[in-house]
């Protein structure tokens, strides 16, 4: 038998979660979020299921080229742009769109042979201060822009929002009013709402929408579950039960002796570990579902093993269902408990557990 360890994916509810951003922002279009192997979920599963989306963004032609290899023709658009003059020529062969965030790569637009034209996605920095051109680097580089043969005239005005999962912060007013100073009078296509400002901020939405976290079901904000905004978890962690040992008061389970049993009681072993993704910062306590029941995790989880604590389980046996996080069991709820958001956890389990389409458990 296979290693029980495995990531279900529901495809039902990726297209579930896209039709919830339709109708949160029915007049604009869908630029849906696809970097980071879909945030764990499988870029290419999940293109194909999202395919009533107007356009794909990903981080790097790696992920674009695998998109074209496996026949999405949808528009894909490289949220980093070029990294170098050669990526140009990529992005001419793989008939990509692209942002462009420095005055660097316009100087490589301004030298290539390509003929294009090529579909700029023109990235402004209002206050993130990561990527993006200065705003007032903004009129001199759509000029330049516009004079270079290769580049379509339709370019897309975009920003990022830093704060938007803080409803209320004052970043993203500032944001937003710089944003809107800046490209009113520009009768260009623009761009501003990941998925807290699709959920929030309706007065950003505009021509483009880019949700990434909400696809997959999940909520950009803190104490809130994907649930709470009528979406659906897209990833199910799941596993099974591969040894239930009964333990004496002062027994501990797991390295480091972490966990010390404070009475008699019954743990359970779980095949998955940090080595497919389950945070090694969750705290003892940490809810896990056994059998649909939820229990608590017993120590850290180690690289392919996890204890928790069977007490509550009636009729615990090798070979019951776990599930770890998804359906049941958000993982919001999980990540609180390792310190750390849904976004990580979701998009680092590893490629070594079986991904089953629709799997119900
Ligand atoms: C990742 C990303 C998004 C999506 O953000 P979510 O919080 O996952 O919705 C949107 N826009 C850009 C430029 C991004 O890099």
């Amino acid at each position: 038998m296979s290693r029980p360890a495995r990531v279900c994916i529901n495809l039902h509810s990726l297209r579930h979660n896209l039709s919830r951003v339709r109708s949160l922002a029915p007049g604009s279009h869908v630029l849906a979020i696809i970097k980071a192997d879909a945030y764990g979920h499988g870029i290419v599963r999940v293109a194909r299921a999202l395919d009533a989306a107007d356009a794909f963004g990903v981080a790097c032609l790696e992920e674009a080229t695998a998109l074209r290899e496996a026949g999405i023709r949808q528009p894909v658009v490289l949220l980093e742009g070029p990294f170098d003059a050669e990526d140009l020529e990529s992005i001419e062969r793989l008939r990509l769109q692209t942002v462009i965030h420095d005055p660097v790569q316009i100087e490589m637009l301004e030298r290539s042979r390509i003929r294009g034209p090529i579909k700029i996605w023109l990235k402004i920095d209002t206050g993130m201060h990561r990527l993006g051109l200065r705003p007032g680097d903004l009129n001199p580089c759509i000029e330049r822009l516009r004079r270079c043969a290769c580049v379509d005239d339709d370019i897309v005005l975009m920003t990022h929002l830093a704060c938007a999962s803080e409803p209320g912060h004052v970043l993203t007013d500032s944001q937003l009013q710089l944003f809107s100073s800046l490209t009113a009078s520009m009768r260009l296509a623009r761009s501003v709402a990941n998925s807290a400002a699709v959920l929030s901020i309706p007065e950003s939405h505009c021509d483009w929408v880019r949700p990434g976290i909400m696809l997959y079901g999940v909520s950009p904000f803190a104490g809130e579950t994907g649930a709470d905004h009528g979406l659906e978890p897209a990833m199910t962690f799941r596993t099974r039960l591969i040894a239930i040992k009964s333990l004496q008061a002062g027994d501990s389970v797991g390295y480091g002796a972490v966990w010390r049993c404070p009475a008699p009681m019954t743990v359970g072993i779980v095949a998955a570990g940090y080595g497919d993704g389950y945070p090694r910062h969750a705290l003892s306590g940490t809810p896990v579902l056994v059998n649909g029941q939820r229990t608590r995790l017993l120590g850290y989880a180690s690289m392919d093993m996890l204890a928790v604590d069977l007490s509550t389980i009636a009729d615990a046996r090798i070979g019951d269902p776990v599930t770890l996080w998804g359906e049941g069991l958000p993982v919001e709820e999980i990540a609180a408990s390792a310190a750390t958001i849904a976004y990580e956890l979701i998009s680092s389990v590893q490629k070594r557990l079986q991904f089953v389409e629709d799997g119900p458990g």
